[in-house]
């Protein structure tokens, strides 16, 4: 989101490209700040401009990217708390310059000990509970990840502590921020499920209404809550006076005794437990890696499926493109890619799937195995069937699997002077998350548990992604870090679901394939095939390739209004950065350098 006039438009029209010029100087206050800024001397995009600016004076006061990405998520929490914050969970992708070496920390939620596989089957009649009805309850909350993984990450990598990472977002709590229109259509979409709770409507629904666009916001609750946290460390969320409130929040929620609006549904009480809480543990598993020409592409690994559906889409994509491809063949094979790794996706990749399989799936022997089914002129039927794993050709057909998507979550992406990279993409799940404020400490709680299958979806054969004591659902949250030629190229991600996966392949093909600087690749009209009988695409999308596509055999769903909200930033080879964030896309995101001219 951000606030600020129209800017020039350049138009790149065959690939129906709009990119907004950057400004003269990203170097301003918030509300200078672009989606595009390119310089030297360290770089940040976020979708927010507090956030980006508070990132950008950490790295101009001599912090480092860990420090930076630290204070920008916090501020976020703050700016975008129906996308990401303490509540919830996420993925930290980390590229150490000296060691030359990425590394990950998965602070994904984690089911109580006392899940079962029919967590999400009422018992009231045997059928899995609405998605509405799972969201907006207790059950829906995972063991949040998000402050341990800044601590880590302040331990690991950051030269400053976590307690300097939040506050400067506390300040921005206290003083409030500007309500933009993205913020208010987002309360607005929320109001009937806000409404059923005081600790949310306080804050959100002031006088019972969404806030007026250009009034403040201001989250005192929140703001005390990083002080404490900051003068008393983690341990006051994980076993103390916060892991209490949060507890409660979840075993007892705190409807309103006259809710604003009507919900539809019972508001029912989860099961997570201090002890839940107290045994939370980060993972730190090796990322995903696979190569594509001369880049070698890092990922997340399990319990996110963004790292190994992204490697296995684009290697199938590198091993079916013909030399002669046209910007349609392009098209053509990263939709087919896409549904086959989705197929795969959804019948192999779970938490606990082994890294045996893992390693199989972003290879390239698999991505032969599944690119011979692709036919260059005609489109497959979708949905298309998982592969075998123990085939040994061209695997056969079995049964599809389901699409679902997401509309939540935040991204950012942080390099500073000394060529560390973050690529962080954290999320409540759901935009508001499961609905409910914590009272008294102003943050959201996310309703993550939801993103695990309510019951089998894979016919007769195992579902890895189903609900288990102490699991983490499966993610698509794909942070990824390209190296060219074993340097920094390129770092990405994205909010959206499921539609993370394909938005982070289109940014890459527009940007490897497609022949498109990384603003245009990050303003193009996209379009996302996750194995379903209709392409999802942004109108612009389908009216610029939807004849060339059709003629293939593709089909399109309804149009949706956009997918994603990605940052970026591109390396140069001169030491410089491109930062881009998205012009548009959720009210346009903010990226900036520390100095636009070296
Ligand atoms: N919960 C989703 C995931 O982990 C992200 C939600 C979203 O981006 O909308 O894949």
């Amino acid at each position: 989101m951000r606030f600020l006039p129209a800017l020039t438009a350049l138009s790149l029209t065959t690939l129906g490209v709009a990119v907004a010029a950057p400004p003269a100087s990203a170097g301003g206050g918030a509300a200078a700040l672009g989606p595009t800024a390119s310089g030297y001397g360290g770089a940040i995009a976020t979708v927010d401009p507090t956030a980006t600016a508070v990132g950008l004076d950490v790295l101009r006061h001599g912090g480092n990217a860990v420090d930076a990405a630290i204070a920008a998520a916090a501020t976020l929490g703050v700016t975008e708390p129906f996308s990401a914050g303490i509540g919830g969970g996420g993925f930290f992708v980390y590229y150490d310059a000296k060691r030359r070496s990425v590394s990950t920390i998965d602070g994904r939620e984690t089911g109580p000990a006392t899940m079962t596989e029919k967590y999400f089957i009422d018992p009231a009649d045997g059928l899995p509970y609405d998605f509405a009805e799972a969201r907006v309850s207790g059950l829906s909350v995972g063991v949040p990840g998000t402050l341990a993984t800044w601590e880590a990450a302040a331990r690991k990598w950051g030269t400053r502590s976590l307690a300097a990472g939040l506050r400067p977002a506390a300040d921005v709590a206290s003083r409030g921020f500007p309500v933009d229109a993205t913020f208010r259509q987002q309360v607005t979409d929320n109001a009937a499920a806000f409404g059923q709770f005081d600790s949310t409507r306080e804050i959100y629904l002031p006088g019972g209404a969404p806030p007026a666009v250009g009034t403040t916001l201001r989250n005192p609750d929140l703001a005390d809550t990083y002080r404490l946290i900051a003068r008393k460390g983690t341990g006051e969320f994980y076993r103390g006076a916060i892991a209490d409130d949060l507890v409660s929040t979840v075993q007892d929620p705190p409807v309103a005794d006259v809710p604003t609006g009507t919900w539809a549904y019972p508001i029912r009480p989860g099961e997570l437990t201090k002890a839940d809480l107290a045994r939370y543990q980060l993972r730190f598993p090796s990322p995903t890696r696979s190569d594509y020409e001369n880049l070698t592409v890092y990922g997340m690994n399990t319990p996110s499926s963004g790292g190994i559906a992204v490697s296995e889409a684009l290697n199938i994509i590198e091993k079916g493109l013909p030399a002669s491809a046209t910007a349609t063949d392009k098209l053509h094979y990263y939709l087919e890619a896409s549904a086959l790794a989705f197929a795969d996706r959804n019948r192999h990749v779970g938490a606990y799937t082994s890294q045996q399989v893992v390693k199989q799936l972003v290879s390239d022997s698999w991505a032969a195995k599944r690119a011979c089914q692709i036919d260059p002129a005609k489109a497959l039927v979708k949905p298309v069937p998982p592969g075998d794993l123990t085939a040994s050709g061209c695997t056969p057909a079995a049964v599809g699997g389901p699409t679902e998507q997401g509309q939540s979550t935040t991204n950012l992406t942080v390099a500073d002077r000394w060529g560390n990279i973050v690529e962080y993409t954290f999320t409540i799940e759901q935009t508001g998350g499961n609905a409910m404020v914590v009272p008294g400490r102003g943050f959201l709680l996310n309703n993550e548990l939801t993103d695990f299958n309510f019951a089998p979806t894979q016919g007769t054969a195992a579902d890895p992604n189903l609900p288990g004591p102490g699991k983490r659902p499966r993610s698509s949250m794909s942070p990824t870090i390209v190296l060219k030629d074993g340097k920094p190229f390129l770092a990405l991600g994205s909010p959206g679901g499921a539609t993370i996966i394909t938005t982070v392949l289109q940014v890459l093909l527009n940007r490897v394939e497609l022949g498109m600087t990384l603003p245009e690749a990050m303003a193009a009209p996209r379009a996302s095939q996750r194995n379903s009988a209709g392409i999802q695409a942004e109108a612009a999308f389908r009216t610029l390739h939807g004849p060339e596509l059709i003629a293939r055999g593709h089909t399109f769903g309804p149009d949706v209004a956009e997918l994603g909200a990605a940052t970026a930033i591109e390396f140069t080879r001169r030491g410089g950065y491109i930062a881009s964030a998205e012009p548009t896309r959720r009210g346009g995101g903010a990226a900036a350098v520390v100095h636009p001219k070296r």
